[in-house]
C-alpha cells in the first residue's frame, strides 16, 4: 500500500510525498519549497529516491537543487520539453518509471497547456497532475494553449473515474464558487461547496479528489453538458460550436471575471 501525504508550502502548494508504511525510502512531486520536505523527511527519517516534476514553474521546482544536494542519490525526474533544474529523467508521453524503494511504478502522460510541456503521473490509482487539473478547476493557460489544455483534460476525463486526482493547489473553495456562476442549479456542487467549507474549516485538505466526482462538478470537464454549453453562450454573446470553444470561453470568463 503506498501512503501519500501533502506537505504544505508557500500559501496552498501541496508536495506529495510517497512512501510505503514502515520503508525507508521516499519520493516527493513538485517540491517547490526544500524547507518543509526536509523537515518532513528527517523527522520520520526517510531518504529521499525520487523527485518528480511536473512543470517548470518555481512553485514545483524551487526545491530541487536543495533537495538533490542532501540526497544526491535521489534520480530527478519530468517533462522533457520544459528546463527543469538538475533534471536527470527527461519524460515523454508513454514512458514509465518504477521507484524500487517506494515500490511504485508510474506512467507519464503528457497534458500540456497550463505549459507547453506539462506531464502527469499515473499510477497506483492516483494521478499527480500539477497545474492541470485542479478540484474543480483546472490550470490557468500560461505557455500553452486552450486547445492544448482542453484535450489534456479530456483525456485525464477518460481515466478511471475512481482515479485519485492528486493536484498542486488547494483552490477547491475558490474553484467552487466559479463553477456555481456556471451552474447555479446543479445540486453535486452546491453538495461539494459545503463539504469543502466544513473541511476546510478544520483547517484539512480538499485534495486528492476522485475523477468521478471532478467529472460531475468540475466545469472545465463538462463543456460538453447542455447547462455549461448555454452558460459558455451567455457569457460569449454568441452560439459555441464545439467543447474546446466552450472551455476556452468559460476558461476566459474565469480568467476575467472571476479571478
Ligand atoms: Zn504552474
Ligand atoms: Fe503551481
Amino acid at each position: 500500500m503506498l501512503e501519500i501525504n501533502p506537505i504544505s508550502a508557500f500559501s496552498d502548494n501541496y508536495i506529495w510525498l510517497l512512501r510505503r508504511p514502515g520503508g525507508a525510502f521516499a519520493a516527493v512531486v513538485d517540491p517547490g519549497d526544500a524547507v518543509p520536505v526536509i523537515q518532513r523527511l528527517r523527522q520520520d527519517g526517510l531518504s529521499l529516491e525520487a523527485i518528480m516534476i511536473t512543470h517548470k514553474h518555481g512553485d514545483h521546482v524551487g526545491g530541487v537543487k536543495e533537495l538533490k544536494r542532501i540526497w544526491p542519490e535521489a534520480v530527478v525526474y519530468g517533462p522533457a520539453g520544459e528546463p527543469i533544474p538538475a533534471l536527470e529523467r527527461a519524460l515523454t508521453d508513454g514512458d514509465q518509471i518504477k521507484l524500487d524503494g517506494v515500490a511504485a511504478e508510474f506512467l507519464v502522460l503528457d497534458v500540456p497547456g497550463h505549459t507547453e510541456g506539462h506531464i502527469a503521473y499515473l499510477g497506483q490509482d492516483a494521478l499527480f497532475c500539477g497545474d492541470t487539473l485542479f478540484a474543480a478547476g483546472c490550470g490557468r493557460v500560461f505557455s500553452g494553449t486552450h486547445e492544448q489544455l482542453h484535450r489534456s483534460l479530456q483525456r485525464i476525463a477518460a481515466l478511471p473515474p475512481e482515479t485519485r486526482i492528486y493536484c498542486a493547489h488547494e483552490y477547491t473553495l475558490d474553484n467552487l464558487g466559479f463553477a456555481a456562476w456556471v451552474e447555479p442549479k446543479n445540486k453535486d456542487i452546491a453538495q461539494r461547496r459545503r463539504e469543502a467549507e466544513e473541511t476546510r474549516a478544520g483547517d484539512r485538505p480538499t485534495v486528492p479528489s476522485r475523477l468521478g466526482l471532478e467529472l460531475r462538478t468540475n466545469p472545465f470537464l463538462r463543456s460538453g453538458e447542455p447547462a455549461v454549453v448555454a452558460a459558455a453562450e451567455r457569457y460569449a454573446g454568441r452560439g459555441l460550436q464545439s467543447s474546446a470553444a466552450v472551455f476556452k470561453a468559460i476558461r476566459t470568463w474565469k480568467d476575467r471575471e472571476y479571478d
